[in-house]
Parts: C-alpha cells; structure tokens; sequence
C-alpha cells in the first residue's frame, strides 16, 4: 500500500530529509586517502545523533553501522570498517537520518583524491541517471515513466542499471511501498499522484549488471569487478511541475 503523506507530514520529511543532506555535505569534506570508512561511520553516527535524530540504518534488520560505505566494485551495503580509503578508489556513502518520526535517506559517490577519467564518468552519468529519472516524476506519469528515464540515460553511455537492488517509497518507515525501478518500459505501474515521497537510487555499473553477495551476508558486489556508483535522493511529488527534492540544499 502506498501510503500519501500529507502536507504536515512533508514539513516532516522534508527536516529529515535536509538533516541528510548536511549530514553528506559534512562527511564529504572527510573522503580523502588514509581515513577509515570506519571513522566515516562515527563521524556520520555522531552528527546525526547531536541534531537529535536517529542513524535509520544502525539495526536496520541487523545492519551494523550508521552508513553503508561501497568502495570501487561494491555497489550497495558495504559495512564500514577499518579498510583506509586509497587514492583513486571511489566510494559510495549512503545513510539514512529518522527525525521526528520521518525518514530521510540519500546516497552520493565521491572521488577519493584523484580518480580515473572513466571513474569519473561513471559518478557524473549516475548523478545525472536520477535527474533524467525524477523529470519524469510528475503528477499524472506513471512509476516506471521514472525508471525508464534513468536507464534511457544510463545506457546511452555504455553503462548497466543494476537489477537486483531498488528504490523504494519512503516516510515512517524507509522502505514503503512501491519499489522504485531503475530499469524497463515506460508508463507503467502506479500513477503518481502529490504527496508521494520516493527514494530514487539509480545504481549504475561500468561493466555488466549482473551483482552477488559477500559472504558477510550484507556487501554488494559487481560480479565482473567493474566499478559501480549510487547516487540517491528522497523526493516528494508536488502539485504540478518538478518534483522536490527533499535531501538536496537549494544549490
Ligand atoms: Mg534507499
């Protein structure tokens, strides 16, 4: 059941989701070569706790850490811990902020120092893969008008969409109905209707789509090594128009 939040509930959601959204720009400014995805984790738990929220992912069926930390061929869940960041490596940060009842959650990759051009090119096509996605993200599409934009645009540069791993809709809890597709034919699914809040998490290959699990249960890995990128925001529909992106300060 999707359940539509309402405007108060958006006041909510949207203190949630700005709370993410700093705490990302803050932990950014860490992602440098030597420092542990570990120290990542703490620095991440810390800030989030002291603005009065809880880390949505610490326990989360059993997940250990405030952040999942996926670096180079690791795509999503990655648990942090003492392996240091090396330079060229690229990683993947995604954290969750539950505040006043309400879930935030975003997920961004970033370079550590200096990074291949391809690496690159796989950060920027990612990012943009959700921009393209959430355009479509208006009252009237449908769900998987979002999923094709991102593909559409994914695939267009060589790279693979991830199958097994997807959005989600979002609210009291972090994972709510409808699951969100970063993959296949246009105009199906749900209509999108206002007050739909969605995570929208494209999950973007250099090589093949295909992925496994670690034997840690929790890890995601590409099964051909490339490399993979996350790029991840919570959204709101709205009236008309453009949806609003809830886990991005006005830039
Ligand atoms: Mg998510």
């Amino acid at each position: 059941m999707i359940i539509i939040k309402s405007d108060k509930e958006i006041e909510k959601m949207r203190a949630a989701g700005l709370l993410v959204a700093d705490c990302h720009e803050m932990l950014a400014k860490h992602v440098k070569p030597g420092i542990t995805t570990l120290e990542l984790d703490r620095i991440a738990e810390e800030y989030i706790r002291k603005a009065g929220a809880y880390p949505t992912f610490l326990n989360y069926q059993g997940f250990p850490a405030s952040i999942c930390s996926s670096i180079n061929g690791q795509v999503v869940h990655g648990i942090p811990d003492g392996t240091r960041l090396e330079e060229g490596d690229i990683i993947s940060v995604d954290l969750g902020a539950t505040l006043d009842g309400f879930v935030g959650d975003a997920a961004r990759t970033h370079a550590v120092g200096q990074i291949s051009d391809e690496a690159q090119k796989l950060i920027d096509v990612t990012r943009q893969s959700f921009f393209e996605g959430i355009d479509k993200a208006r009252v009237g599409n449908r769900l998987s008008d979002i999923s094709h934009g991102v593909q559409e645009y994914a695939e267009r540069f060589g790279f693979s969409v991830v199958r097994d791993y997807v959005g989600h809709g979002i609210g009291r809890q972090m994972h709510e109905d409808p699951p969100v597709p970063n993959f296949g034919r246009p105009g199906r699914g749900p209509r999108l209707v206002r007050g739909m809040c969605l995570a929208v998490e494209p999950m973007i290959n250099a090589g093949g789509w295909d992925v496994e699990v670690l034997p840690n249960d929790w890890t995601v890995v590409t099964t051909d090594g490339s490399l993979s990128a996350h790029y991840e925001n919570t959204i709101v529909i709205t009236g008309e128009g453009a949806p609003e992106i809830l886990t991005l300060r006005g830039e």
